[in-house]
């Protein structure tokens, strides 16, 4: 499974399309809205996490643009403070990508970036928040939440 978070804006002549069913029903390609703007007869905006394979993200987002939709990906850089982090676990629950997990052997909760979409969940859920995304250099860096927040 593949994910990726992507911005996308949308012609005010698609503000009643159910963009995000059709992806489902005709690519498989599942979303979690992070942010959406979107009003009837206006040009809108969503922030998006897409799961699904390559392929089928690829074909999803062929099939928009062919209504105008802009598409923009964003990347995500995302760090845990060693030092902060107690192993409490929590974050684990609700990190849809797995990059949050807990190994069972010893019951560490380890965290592997590759696998990080930036949806940033787990950061204000995080007690103590030792986790810290950030996403690509087309955003300058800025903290995922707070490019989400503006966008
Ligand atoms: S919620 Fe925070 S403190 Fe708890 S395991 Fe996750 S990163 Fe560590
Ligand atoms: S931002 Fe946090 S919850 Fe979201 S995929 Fe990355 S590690 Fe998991």
């Amino acid at each position: 499974m593949h994910a990726r978070i992507y911005i996308l804006r949308f012609p005010k002549d698609t503000s009643d399309k159910p963009f995000v069913y059709e992806l489902v029903k005709k690519f498989d390609v599942e979303s979690n809205i992070l942010k959406a703007d979107i009003l009837p007869h206006r040009e809108g905006m969503m922030v998006l996490e897409l799961k699904g394979t390559r392929d089928h993200i690829k074909e999803g987002l062929e099939y928009l643009k062919s209504f105008g939709v802009k598409v923009e990906r964003l990347a995500a850089e995302a760090k845990r403070d060693e030092s902060k982090c107690f192993q409490c676990g929590s974050c684990t629950g609700v990190c849809p990508s797995g990059a949050l997990y807990i190994r069972r052997s010893d019951m560490a909760v380890l965290f592997d970036p590759e696998k990080c979409t930036g949806c940033t969940l787990c950061v204000t859920l995080c007690p103590v928040r030792a986790m810290d995304i950030s996403v690509s250099k087309k955003n300058n860096g800025k903290k995922a939440r707070e490019v989400y927040a503006t966008t």
